[in-house]
């Protein structure tokens, strides 16, 4: 009798867990692992021990009653060779082989240099959010969010719900782009009801910082907005201009890249055979995108591909939804000229943008000036760069994060092979 596939699926977020439980329904041996400590992915951060309710505690409930072997806290680093990965887990550096390949490996937030972006107090929107659901106090606290994109809203609203006192919501976007978003809104029931408690945000269109101060921490947020220059006095700044799509372990396995997103066909297959993908990692488009896209990812990845092809519209639609919400928040030019030359860009290595100005690609600038070869290895400070120089994303290196040397020889050599 054949045995089953072996599909490993990276990222235990909304994309990976609807990978891996219809995968494994269809009766797949199935791993599922993330850098995290539990299931759940950015949104459902935290309430993996919880009852959670709606979509995220069935889905929660449905791994544990499965056979997915799940393997939390452990980070891909490596891909040794075709059908491949090493990690590096609670018990040290291991490789893990399969027969597919399914990377939902989600995306992160684009931070955008200004001065006084580094004062303590100015932090990520959503990694504010993260601290808050893993217990960060901000009761009474005054927050200006401050950046682009539907997270901003998300955030505002748990802020508020932990009792934090949002002064404003700063979103970049031209009132009339937003506003263009109301059709597609009203065509998505569910997602216009889920968006109903964002009215009563103090939401400004076309309206971001310039600048934050502060002696030592931050103080006073400045921001430019359509009636002019507005100075707050706040406790925190949650900030982020965007979702990027998190591309390190696709180019490294070489699947190709379209518009800063892994390319996918119609069954989520990537251009490399056997490796499929789905969620942000294919483009920002929000949970049902994540779930679609994973569920369809799961059962083609099994070879159904008659029962995959069935959620193909569905995924579409969502796909196009994710389309009209990042044209929305496109990126102003403005937002270019917000730092000077003094303003701080690679935190890692202290790098700043006037000591950037002359080189014309992002390669010259990691070999003569070390920007992006810190701790982060270019996660923060490479999505910023290339919005403020049209730098070509640099390639990404073995191992994807700071590694010991022992535990990437580990995590290059395959041990055991199930
Ligand atoms: C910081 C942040 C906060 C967000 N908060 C909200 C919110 O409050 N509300 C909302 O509606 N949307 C939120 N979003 C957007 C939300 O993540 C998406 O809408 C969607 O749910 C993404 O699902 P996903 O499965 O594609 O990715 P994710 O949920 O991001 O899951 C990807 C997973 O892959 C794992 N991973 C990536 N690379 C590796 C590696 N090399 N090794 C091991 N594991 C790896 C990550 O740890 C992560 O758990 C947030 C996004 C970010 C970046």
């Amino acid at each position: 009798m054949a045995r089953a596939p072996r599909i490993l699926v990276l990222g235990a977020g909304p994309a990976g867990l609807g990978a891996a439980l219809a995968a494994e329904a269809l009766g797949a041996d199935v791993t599922l692992v993330d850098a995290l400590p539990e299931p759940g992915g950015q949104i459902w951060r935290g309430l993996w021990r919880k009852d959670a309710p709606g979509k995220a505690g069935a889905h929660f409930h449905a791994l544990r009653t499965s056979g997915v072997v799940l393997r939390m806290g452990c980070r891909i680093v490596t891909a040794p060779g075709p059908g491949s990965l090493g990690l590096i887990g609670p018990h040290g550096p291991e490789v893990l082989s399969y027969d597919r390949l399914v990377l939902a490996s989600g995306a992160r937030e684009r931070f955008l240099p200004f001065p006084g972006w580094t004062l303590p107090g100015v932090l990520g929107a959503g990694a504010l959010q993260g601290l808050v659901k893993g217990g960060l106090e901000v009761r009474g606290k005054r927050v200006v969010v401050a950046g682009s994109g539907p997270l901003l809203l998300a955030v505002a609203s748990h802020l508020r719900s932990q009792g934090a006192r949002v002064l404003t919501v700063a979103e970049q976007a031209p009132n009339r782009a937003l506003v263009s978003l109301i059709p597609g809104l009203l065509a998505r029931p569910k997602l216009l009801l889920q968006a109903l408690p964002f009215l009563s945000l103090p939401t400004q269109a076309g309206a971001w910082v310039t600048r934050a101060e502060g002696e030592g921490r931050l103080e006073r947020v400045h921001l430019n907005t359509p009636k002019g220059a507005r100075v707050l006095e706040a406790d925190l700044l949650a900030c982020g201009f965007g979702l990027v799509p998190n591309l390190d372990l696709a180019r490294l396995l070489g699947c190709a890249i379209h518009e800063g997103a892994v390319a996918v066909d119609e069954l989520q297959r990537t251009s490399v055979a056997g490796v499929f993908a789905a969620g942000e990692s294919t483009g920002i488009g929000g949970v049902d995108k994540a779930l679609t896209e994973g569920h369809l990812a799961g059962l083609a990845a099994t070879g159904l591909e008659d029962e995959a092809r069935r959620h193909i519209p569905a995924a579409a639609r969502s796909r196009a939804w994710g389309r009209a919400l990042e044209a929305a928040h496109a990126l102003r030019p403005e937002l270019r000229g917000l730092a000077t030359p003094e303003t701080m860009l690679c935190r890692c290595e202290d790098v700043s943008v006037g000591a950037l100005q002359s080189f014309a690609r992002g390669r010259d600038a990691r070999l003569h000036a070390r920007c992006g070869m810190g701790r982060c290895q270019g996660r923060t400070c490479g999505p910023a760069a290339e919005f403020l120089f049209g730098w070509a994303p640099g390639g990404p290196n073995q191992p994807l994060v700071p590694t010991t040397f022992a535990d990437l020889v580990g995590a290059l050599s395959p041990t055991e092979q199930p």
